[in-house]
């Protein structure tokens, strides 16, 4: 089976991802990730998605929907998948939705992480990330056991570039007007289960996977 996180940035969709990878044993794909990944190792892919990263904005639909196309078809993404970052547009929804279909996957839930907004850029201003694995941690929330290193991999921590105040409220508005239709759309659907994203990181894992293993109740 295959499940959406959806949420604003900052709602925690990559650490959920990353618990929710370790207890389900489905995939975790990280659109923000993959990019991420592809700038480090310098290719053409990795230097046009950061320019609009930097900017906050969204990459072309068609650069993402290609890139993530190219992830679900690889092997190990047979047995299900966690998509975090990915679909952000009608249009990605479109892409993904046929694609699913054509693969014959089973799209079973859409989680949906509700944060309110005052504590989302607080959590995008104090995050870290680490070079090494792509942890995250939070200055205020979250801290590492030691500064700037990351508990996993001993990796150092950086802040992302566009996890500055004014890039996030950038991100944010982006989120507000093309990535909440996607809500409605979604519900719509039968698919929408709605998470209290403020809680404490594995309280939220812990509903996830009730909702997940109960077959949760509509949102
Ligand atoms: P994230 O790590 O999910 O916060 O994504 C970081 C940035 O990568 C976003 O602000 C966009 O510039 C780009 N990005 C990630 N996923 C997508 C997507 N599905 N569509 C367009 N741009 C994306």
């Amino acid at each position: 089976m295959d499940v959406i996180l959806l949420g604003a940035p900052g709602a925690g969709k990559g650490t959920q991802a990353k618990a929710l990878e370790e207890h389900s044993g489905l995939v975790h794909v990280a659109s923000g990730d993959l990019f991420r990944s592809a700038l480090r190792q310098g290719t053409e892919l990795g230097m046009l998605a950061k320019s609009y990263m930097d900017r906050g904005e969204l990459v072309p639909d068609g650069v993402v929907i290609r890139m993530i196309m190219e992830r679900i078809a690889q092997a190990d993404c047979h047995r299900g998948v966690i998509f975090d970052g990915f679909p952000r547009t009608i249009d990605q929804v479109a892409a993904l939705t046929v694609e699913l279909e054509r693969q014959g996957r089973d799209l079973r839930y859409v989680l949906f992480l509700k944060v309110p907004e005052e504590m989302l850029l607080r959590r995008i201003a104090g995050r870290e990330t680490c070079k090494t694995c792509g942890s995250t941690y939070n200055v205020y929330y979250f801290p590492s056991k030691r500064p700037d290193v990351c508990d996993e991999c001993g990796g150092r921590l950086y802040q992302r570039n566009d996890d500055n105040m004014e890039t996030a409220q950038r991100r944010l508005g982006v989120y507000f007007a093309q990535t909440l239709p996607l809500i409605d759309h979604y519900r719509t659907q039968g698919l929408l289960r709605e998470i209290d994203g403020q809680r404490e990181i594995t309280q939220v894992t812990q509903d996830m996977l009730h909702v997940m293993e109960s077959n949760g109740s509509h949102a």
